[in-house]
């Protein structure tokens, strides 16, 4: 019945030209089946951290990771590349929203620390992916060079798939700690809309950001804002963050990104390079493009120059020029 109704939606996604034509599902994907529970039958069929049956399947043998709060209206029963099967439940609770902090935070985006908030805290940057990387690349030409429909294909396919579990793991493990001490560090938080899609186009990026998964974080920001009763601003992606002093404005014409620390020679403020790009976020969310002149045309003092729109690309650059590094080194 379930599968009915997604794939009247996938028709509907298609002709409205917002979907492709739809597939059928491979049977190497992952794997999933979803129920509607019965409401009727519930008491007999769910108790929270006890039991669970189902039509067909009868009572599942299940390890509870965790116990869903409220009444589940319905239930997913999945199947993962790596062989295991998961069961997730979706529930209806109320959530309360976290008590007001008093406190706005801009937040840099970055890749020696994922995030940097504007009063100081680091996320770090666990670099899962890198680290194992070289490991799964071996273990994927081992893959390949197995004969299709073999069985070693097969052992092997798990063992490549239970690689990427594990890291798929680990990462979000971490991005889920790093939003929810964000969400809960301020009522507003503000961050630079990175252009995810756009720079994991260029291959020299796309390892850095796919490992720590940009896109994820912020769609982890946004519900976990929008479920704490907290406000997300988005900051136009093409401010020169890292080049402007957060403290008095002034704009300079090169930070590479070897330069962690820098003092502004206007103002004379010493400035931590990531947090000051958090504050400098926080202030174009907080005043508007006004306030700092993200789009070219920067407050000139001395004998800055105020960035082009082209030497301003901003943010986008310290994922290049990291890149150079990485290359380099
Ligand atoms: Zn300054």
């Amino acid at each position: 019945m379930q599968a009915l109704l997604d794939q009247d939606k996938a028709f509907k996604n298609f002709f409205e030209k917002r979907g492709h034509y739809p597939k059928f599902k491979s049977r190497y994907d992952r794997q999933a089946i979803r129920y509607q529970l019965d409401q009727r039958q519930i008491e007999r069929t769910y108790h929270a951290g006890e039991t669970l049956k189902l039509p067909k399947l009868g009572t599942l043998n299940l390890r509870w990771s965790q116990i869903p709060a409220g009444t589940p209206k319905m239930v997913t029963v999945s199947k993962t590349p790596d062989g295991r099967y998961f069961v997730s439940f979706a529930c209806e609770v109320e959530i309360s929203s976290l008590p007001l902090t008093g406190q706005t935070i801009g937040v840099d985006l970055g890749i020696k620390d994922v995030a940097v908030s504007s009063d100081g805290w680091k996320s770090g940057n666990p670099r899962h992916l890198k680290s194992q990387l070289k490991h799964l690349k071996r273990q994927q030409r081992f893959l390949s060079r197995k004969q299709k429909g073999s069985h070693r294909r097969y052992r092997q396919r798990l063992k490549v798939a239970r690689m990427h579990a594990r890291i798929a793991a680990m990462r979000q493990d971490f991005l889920h700690k790093t939003t929810t001490a964000l969400v809960r560090r301020a009522d507003v938080i503000a961050l630079e809309d990175l252009n995810v899609k756009g720079m994991l186009k260029n291959h020299h990026l796309a390892g850095a950001i796919a490992d720590v998964g940009m896109g994820e974080f912020r769609r982890q920001i946004e519900y976990k804002a929008a479920w704490a009763g907290r406000k997300v601003v988005v900051v136009d992606r093409w401010a020169p963050t890292s080049k402007t002093c957060g403290h008095c404005g002034s704009h300079q014409r090169r930070m590479p990104l070897s330069v962690r620390e820098w003092t502004c020679p206007d103002c004379q403020t010493r400035h931590d390079r990531d947090v000051n790009a958090a504050n400098v976020i926080l202030k174009l969310a907080t005043a508007g493009n006004a306030g700092c002149h993200a789009r070219g045309g920067g407050k000139n003092l001395g004998d800055h120059e105020s960035p082009t729109p082209v030497e301003a690309r901003t943010d986008a650059e310290k994922f290049i020029e990291a890149a150079g590094l990485e290359r380099a080194a």
